[in-house]
């Protein structure tokens, strides 16, 4: 691990910064960010997290090309104690490629507040939609047109979601939505199918190793109900033992 407590190394290492949006869309300490890693001449990405677990292995990918800023921005989430939940297991996945030796360079996180109603009043009108349908193109819009907008807002090079890792969700739609929000903003869109490579294979190992909470059912109030119905429960309760899901 990297020594946090050798004051010489803190200080001469580019931080990590780990912020929220602003309400005018601006991110806070941005300037920094841009000041530090530009230096290295590799674009600036903004990544749409869904997840710790997802967000791993296309972390580690882009790592390698990009200097990486997690955007933590799911409204699609049941209730307030999930979110704070898979935020958690977010940082812990961020804490882990920011001071791990073997990483190079350092992942910036932004968080939003958790706010679903937006993603409710639309969704419910959707509620008899299985998991793959209409409901689930609204939550990749709703997601996607918000990652575009800030990545716009905050100059950042190219957008991109983790959502394509999971083998739960089709690669083309999410695309299709990511893509029309690209031409919007003028920005482009890393349109890279994360599960290529083994990508969700390596999203699971990275996630043991970390050891993070993987939850077993997608985001949204109706994916308890699916995840109850397919696997017994009835309380929503997520129990690391059963089938895991590791996307929303
Ligand atoms: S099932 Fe998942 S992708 Fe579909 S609406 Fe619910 S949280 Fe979103």
């Amino acid at each position: 691990m990297k020594n946090l407590q050798n004051k010489n190394y803190i200080e001469n290492i580019s931080k990590p910064t780990y912020t929220k949006i602003l309400e005018n869309g601006k991110i806070n300490k941005l300037k920094n960010i841009n000041h530090e890693y530009r230096e290295n001449n590799k674009k600036q990405i903004l990544l749409h997290s869904c997840c710790g677990p997802c967000s791993t292995s296309v972390i580690e990918n882009l790592m390698k090309n990009y200097n990486v800023t997690v955007f933590f921005y799911n409204p699609n989430i049941v209730n307030e104690k999930e979110y704070e939940r898979r935020k958690k297991a977010q940082i812990e996945v961020l804490n882990w490629f920011n001071f791990t030796d073997k990483y190079e360079g350092v992942v910036n996180f932004v968080d939003s507040s958790y706010d679903p109603f937006e993603f409710v009043s639309k969704a419910k009108k959707l509620s008899e939609e299985k998991e793959g349908g209409k409901r689930c193109t609204l939550c990749f819009d709703v997601r996607l047109s918000k990652t575009a907008e800030i990545a716009r807002i905050n100059k950042f090079d190219i957008f991109t979601t983790t959502l394509t890792v999971s083998p739960h969700k089709d690669y083309n739609t999410i695309c299709s939505v990511a893509k029309d929000y690209a031409i919007k903003y003028s920005l482009p869109f890393l349109d890279e199918n994360f599960k290529k490579k083994d990508g969700f294979k390596r999203s699971i190992d990275i996630s043991k190793e970390i050891g993070i909470y993987r939850q077993n059912f997608c985001g949204c109030t109706y994916s308890v109900w699916d995840k109850d119905k397919n696997l017994g429960g009835t309380n929503g309760e997520v129990n690391s033992t059963k089938k895991l899901h590791t996307s929303n």
